[in-house]
C-alpha cells in the first residue's frame, strides 16, 4: 500500500479529496509519459484536464480509471488505490469513454435497465433517462440516435450506478452547438446532486463553462492549474481594447491613456491596459468630442484559449513595445 501521510492527516481536519495525485509518474518503456504529476480532486468540483496532443492526459486518467498501471508515486481514488482494482472503487466511478460499444438493438431503456443490473445500487432508469435529457427516446433502439443522443446514452449508462465520481473524456466532441449546451446542463446537473466529475477536453469553452478548476498538462508536467478565472494570472492580465480608426487619423493622434502597449495594424488598434474603464473612458470621450466614428470598439479579458495557447507554446506572446502613459 502507499503511504501518504500529510494526506491522511489532511482527512481529519477536511472533507478527503475525491482524487489524491502525489509524483505521479508513468513510462513506457524510454517515454515518460507523466513526469511527476501532484494535484488533488475536492468532492463536488468538476475538475479539468487540458493539454495538447501528447501530454500525457489519457496516460493520467487511465490510471487513476484502474486501467493503467503508474511506475512511480502515489494516486487515491475515493480514497482508494485504483491500481488495486476493488470493486467498492468500481462501483462507486463512472466512466464515459469517447467511444463505448453498446448491444445497438436494444433500446434506451432496457440498456440502462440491463446497465442497473451491474450494480449494487442502482438509480431507477425513468429518472436516469430524464437527467441525460433522453425521455423522448426511451423506446428508441441505441442504433437509430443520433452521435450527441447516443454520447447521453453513454453517460445514462455510467451515471446508472449511482457514482460519486465520473471521468468524462471529451463528453462533446462532434456534438453542434445547441447539442453541447445540452451536454454542459446535463453535466451541471452532476454537481447538483454532489457528483465529482473529472473532465478532459479539447474545447476551451467547455472548461470555461464547467469547469471549477482546470489543469494544464504539457509534456508530461502541469503546467498550470486553478480556477478557469485565474489561471495562470488570468484575472491580472491587461485587458485588450481594440477598435477601427477611420483613414486621416493616426496612433499618435489619441490621447494619452495608462496602457501596457498599443499598437496598429492596418486601421486596427489594440490597446493593452491594466486600467481598461479608465483608458477606454479617454478614448471613447476624445473620439465623441470630434465625432470620430470608432469601429467594432470592444473591452476583453484574455480568454482561458489565450492563456492555454500561451502556456503551452502554442502561439507567440504579444510582441508590442511597451509604453505606459498616464
Ligand atoms: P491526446 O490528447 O492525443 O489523447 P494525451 O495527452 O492523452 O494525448 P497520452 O495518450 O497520455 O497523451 O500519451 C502521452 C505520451 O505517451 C505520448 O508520447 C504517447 O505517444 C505515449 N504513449 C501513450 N500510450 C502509450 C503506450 N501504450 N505505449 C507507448 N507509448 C505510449
Amino acid at each position: 500500500m502507499p503511504t501518504l501521510p500529510a494526506m491522511t492527516t489532511n482527512h481529519i481536519q477536511r472533507r478527503a479529496p475525491a482524487v489524491e495525485v502525489r509524483d505521479l509518474r508513468k513510462s513506457y518503456g524510454a517515454v515518460e509519459a507523466v513526469k511527476g504529476v501532484s494535484f488533488e480532486v475536492a468532492p463536488g468540483e468538476v475538475f479539468c484536464l487540458l493539454g495538447p496532443n501528447g501530454a500525457g492526459k489519457t496516460t493520467t486518467v487511465e490510471i487513476l480509471e484502474g486501467y493503467r498501471t503508474r511506475t512511480g508515486g502515489d494516486a487515491l481514488v475515493l480514497g482508494m488505490d485504483p491500481a488495486h482494482g476493488e470493486r467498492e472503487l468500481r462501483e462507486r466511478v463512472g466512466i464515459v469513454l469517447q467511444q463505448c460499444g453498446v448491444q445497438a438493438d436494444l433500446t434506451v431503456a432496457e440498456l440502462i435497465e440491463m446497465y442497473g443490473r451491474y450494480h449494487v445500487r442502482s438509480r431507477p432508469v425513468d429518472e436516469v433517462i430524464e437527467l441525460v435529457e433522453l425521455t423522448e427516446k426511451r423506446d428508441v433502439r441505441a442504433r437509430q440516435l443520433s452521435g450527441g443522443q447516443r454520447r447521453r446514452l453513454d453517460l445514462a449508462l455510467a451515471l446508472v450506478g449511482e457514482p460519486d465520481l465520473i471521468f468524462l473524456d471529451e463528453p462533446t466532441t462532434g456534438f453542434d452547438p445547441a447539442a453541447r449546451r445540452q451536454a454542459w446542463s446535463t453535466i451541471r446537473s452532476l454537481c447538483d446532486l454532489g457528483k465529482t466529475v473529472f473532465l478532459t477536453t479539447h474545447y476551451m469553452d467547455e472548461a470555461q463553462h464547467l469547469a471549477s478548476r482546470v489543469a494544464v498538462m504539457n509534456a508530461g508536467q502541469i503546467i498550470a492549474i486553478g480556477r478557469p478565472d485565474e489561471l495562470a494570472g488570468r484575472d491580472v492580465r491587461p485587458a485588450e481594447i481594440r477598435f477601427t480608426l477611420p483613414a486621416g487619423w493616426s496612433l499618435g493622434d489619441l490621447p494619452a491613456v495608462p496602457s501596457r502597449s498599443r499598437s496598429l495594424d492596418g486601421d486596427r488598434v489594440l490597446v493593452l491596459t491594466t486600467e481598461p474603464v479608465l483608458a477606454a473612458h479617454r478614448i471613447t470621450s476624445w473620439a465623441l468630442e470630434r465625432q470620430i466614428e470608432l469601429g467594432h470598439f470592444s473591452v476583453s479579458q484574455p480568454t482561458l484559449e489565450d492563456i492555454y495557447l500561451e502556456l503551452t507554446g502554442s502561439s507567440a506572446p504579444n510582441q508590442v513595445p511597451e509604453e505606459v502613459a498616464r
